[in-house]
């Protein structure tokens, strides 16, 4: 047996008893111990697979479900992390374009998914909230969604604003799904908090606490997150320049998720920006790898987790040698579907496999039926054009009703 084979005898029949019953099982002449493939399933399956382990009183589990930029790319979504306690509680914080898919891929009821703090009204933070906000009813959700982000320097630059205006676009759509589905998941609740306030506690509910420190990004606005539960700290930048706030507050945090750009030299090569723009953007409006470096350095978390850069073969070990120049600690270079499993004694690090034939969960409680009475309806000129084929909707009326046991009526209005 030659060392290769032998490393693979050991690793593929982790749970025999002993190596005399596996070698007995299988001499029948034909094949040997060191050449069959085992039929034991491995006891470590080193990923993630969402809906299947349960979360230990004491554990936050984090899940990177946006990592990118704010080009929209197959591979990563922009802004999104999804916080689990062990108590039950989940939360997420920003949802930039693209990740409302990742977040269905975990197999979490939307009831529980309602919860989203916004760091700033960047798309690439927001965009995918209209998605989790109507997706999520359509999806089951029968609680209102829940959304907590900063003012502006003026009422127009506020979150509130950008909420009242969100359902404004979505009028149509609103009140397209009222009579004809349960709309209770439609209600938002929105609060918005002063970009201003410095480690100023926004949410305290059921042994969590959350707060906001301002962050240096594009214009007044911007904020960062800190939440504690037990003896846990989580710490998240959304979009900031360096600055004495996170230094300050995110100290010490158990996983600290700073933005670290795309290196300046790559936004010229990759993304065939100017070399202006790109110093501009790379290292003034964001945070580059150097500079993430140096934040981690001071903030000495127990995991440093950098993100906001399309994390590919050939711009990683970039990004990892301008981040290695001004720090050496714990770092996860995170890409979508990273998680982390966070306890005061261990942080796992592994990447989640997910079921791309995703439905939406149940809802938590029971859902109604449609009150078709309150239906907008459509004018005269358009149900003038209706084929209703009455002998075919009959039919599906009544093998629903047969197969739920159920007594629904063909609508005649
Ligand atoms: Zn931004
Ligand atoms: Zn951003």
């Amino acid at each position: 047996m030659n060392r290769k084979s032998a490393v693979l005898f050991a690793s593929g029949f982790l749970g025999c008893a002993a190596l005399v019953a596996c070698v007995g099982l299988l001499s029948d002449g034909s094949a040997t111990a060191a050449n069959a493939s085992p039929v034991k399933a491995l006891e470590e399956q080193e990923v993630y697979y969402p809906g299947t382990e349960d979360l230990a009183p004491n554990e936050m589990r984090i899940v990177a479900c946006g990592t990118g930029m704010p080009n929209s790319r197959p591979k990563q979504a922009a802004a999104c992390f999804l916080v689990e306690l062990g108590n039950g509680d989940k939360f997420i914080f920003d949802i930039g374009s693209g990740s409302a898919e990742r977040l269905s891929a975990m197999k979490i009821p939307y009831d529980y998914l309602d919860k989203v703090f916004i760091g700033h009204l960047h798309s690439d933070h927001f965009g995918a909230l209209a998605d989790l906000w109507i997706g999520g009813v359509i999806g089951n959700r029968i609680k209102p969604l829940r959304v907590w982000g900063p003012s502006g320097h003026k009422p127009e630059f506020g979150t509130a604003y950008a909420m009242e205006h969100m359902q404004k676009v979505f009028t149509w759509d609103s009140g397209s799904r009222q009579g004809n589905v349960d709309i209770r998941g439609q209600v938002l609740e929105v609060t918005e908090f002063d970009y201003k306030g410095i480690n100023q506690v926004i949410y305290q509910e059921n042994g969590v606490t959350i707060r906001s420190i301002p962050a240096i990004h594009a214009l007044d606005g911007p904020v960062s997150f800190i939440l504690e539960w037990k003896d846990l700290k989580f710490a998240f930048s959304s979009d900031t320049y360096p600055n004495k706030w996170w230094i300050k507050y995110a100290a010490g945090a158990d996983i600290a998720i700073h933005e670290c750009f795309i290196t300046p030299r790559l936004l010229v090569e990759k993304q065939k920006w100017t070399p202006g723009a790109s110093l501009n953007v790379g290292t003034q409006v964001h945070t580059s790898p150097a500079q993430f470096g140096k934040v981690m350095s001071l903030t000495k978390p127990r995991m440093a987790v950098a993100y906001h850069f399309f994390n590919d073969f050939d711009t990683l070990p970039e990004q990892l040698a301008q981040v290695r120049q001004t720090y050496d600690g714990p770092l996860s270079m995170a890409t979508d579907y990273m998680v982390w499993n966070v306890t005061k004694d261990d942080i796992r690090v592994r990447m989640a496999v997910i079921d791309e034939d995703i439905w939406p969960q149940p809802a938590v409680g029971e859902k109604l039926p449609p009150d078709r009475s309150t239906r907008i309806g459509f004018s005269d000129f358009t149900l003038s054009g209706r084929e209703p084929f009455p002998e075919v909707v009959k039919k599906i009326y009544d093998e629903i009703n047969a197969e739920y046991g159920t007594d629904y009526k063909v609508p005649t209005d």
